[in-house]
């Protein structure tokens, strides 16, 4: 069984170099065709976010437990920015200077408690922020370029569930940097899930899954019995 990780970093494409991770940010309803299906209006209402703390991540994907008070546990395949650079409200142009690299990243979510939690205001974080919610596969340097568009797919014992390009983000990664870090100064580190295509669905025990995105190392993670 994995543990959660006390200094968590993630794995670096070619380099036996570890990156520290610091805080993990995610953005809700950035495709437009996954806001509808979670029925918001998708027309660039300013991006929102939410937190998992950093032990959430899974370096590298593997094995994850099946999450308990849960049994509608849903995968989101996403774009994960990983931040090199110090930066505070930030401009769109001065953004991709913040980049350390992108990887492809799992925002698991507990949907079930979400629904439960939007229909009273609650907060998200149990529904968001738990152990193993957020695998992560090894990030790219950003020598290597910049993702402004490319195919994201994920698929579930080899059928596709989710399809789409990064080039149909509602806010694209400079906006994002650029929003988020009008709200909290970004520090080396920090990762940023850029939010999901349509075409969510639950896992169950057993289930395979494979995110890739064009350019990037795949990420895959298999549903483990529960903890
Ligand atoms: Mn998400």
């Amino acid at each position: 069984m994995i543990e959660l990780a006390a200094l968590p970093t993630a794995i670096v494409e070619g380099s036996s170099d570890r990156f520290p991770v610091g805080r993990i940010f995610c953005v809700g309803r950035n495709y437009e065709a996954h806001a509808q299906e979670m029925g918001g209006n998708p027309h660039r209402d300013p991006p929102f976010f939410f937190t998992k703390f950093p032990q959430a991540l899974v370096p590298g994907g593997g094995a994850i437990p099946y999450p308990p008070k849960s049994t509608n546990y849903h995968y989101e395949g996403e774009l994960v920015i990983a931040i090199g650079k110090a930066g505070a409200a930030v401009s769109i142009e001065e953004a991709p200077s913040l980049v350390w690299g992108y990887a492809v990243g799992l925002d698991m979510t507990r949907r079930d408690l979400q629904t439960a939690s939007r229909d009273k205001g609650y907060p998200w974080d149990t529904s968001k922020n738990f152990a193993f919610s957020a695998p992560l596969a090894a990030i790219r340097p950003v020598a290597k370029g910049h993702v402004v568009k490319g195919a994201i797919e994920l698929t579930v014992n080899g059928e596709t569930k989710q399809r789409g390009d990064i080039a149909e983000m509602i806010w694209n990664p400079n906006e994002i940097i650029s929003q988020l870090s009008a709200f909290e100064k970004l520090y080396p580190g920090d990762l940023i899930f850029t939010g999901t295509p349509a075409g969510v669905g639950a896992v169950t025990v057993g289930d395979v899954l494979r995110v890739t995105i064009e350019g990037l190392q795949p990420l895959d993670v298999t549903i483990a019995n529960p903890a």
